[in-house]
């Protein structure tokens, strides 16, 4: 794969404004996610593995796999640097509303609809202690989908859970805004979902 880079926002820093703020954006792109970046390219320098021709979520599928020494950092770095790219993707300014097509019946079939989607995804990503995420995930085992809770930067991946729609409930993803009110934040994300996005990323894992 070669180095991993932080890729480019294909939105400015203010535009998802006023439910996500410029400043926060743009700390949380260009000072965050790049620590991911160099935490994951150094361990797998560390271990030799930067020419490793698959995508870091490959490794993370199977981290027992991961030298011990690195093992922490692959899971760190390489969740940190996986689900912030999957993040930006999941936001646009003209987001917001609800899924539709084939993911909106699925989430008929699995919460009954999508405001129960959204109530548990949204109380299940209050309830983290300290930092993680909320996700929305497919699980092939059982060819559905299913909310989860994660901590710190660990990956849906590692469950082997493929990731649908995140949301980064750390503090340095609302504090500036929000400073402890993680459920306004929270509730203020719904209006920047990618809808689009997250609908084709299903598709993509189910067909
Ligand atoms: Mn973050």
């Amino acid at each position: 794969m070669g180095k991993y880079e932080v890729p480019p926002l294909n939105y400015r820093y203010d535009a998802l404004e006023p439910y996500i703020d410029a400043k926060t954006m743009e700390i949380h792109h260009a000072k965050h996610h790049q620590i991911y970046a160099n935490g994951l390219n150094e361990a797998l320098e560390n271990i030799n593995a930067l020419t490793h021709k698959n995508y870091i979520t490959s490794i993370l599928s199977d981290l027992t796999t991961v030298p011990e020494p690195v093992r922490n950092a692959i899971n760190f770095h390489g969740g940190g640097f996986d689900n912030h790219r999957l993040f930006w993707e999941s936001m646009t300014p003209n987001g917001g509303g609800e899924p539709g097509g084939k993911l909106a019946d699925e989430i008929k079939i699995y919460f009954g609809n999508f405001k129960e989607l959204k109530e548990t995804f949204s109380q299940t990503s209050l309830s983290i202690q300290g930092s993680g995420w909320g996700w929305l995930v497919y699980n092939q085992t059982y060819s559905r989908l299913e909310i989860k809770a994660m901590s710190d930067q660990t990956s849906p991946w590692t469950l082997r859970l493929i990731p649908i729609l995140g949301l980064d409930v750390w503090e340095h993803a609302y504090y500036l805004k929000y400073q402890n009110r993680r459920a306004d934040y929270i509730e203020a994300w719904w209006n920047v979902v990618n809808w689009a996005e997250i609908e084709e990323r299903f598709l993509r894992v189910t067909t």
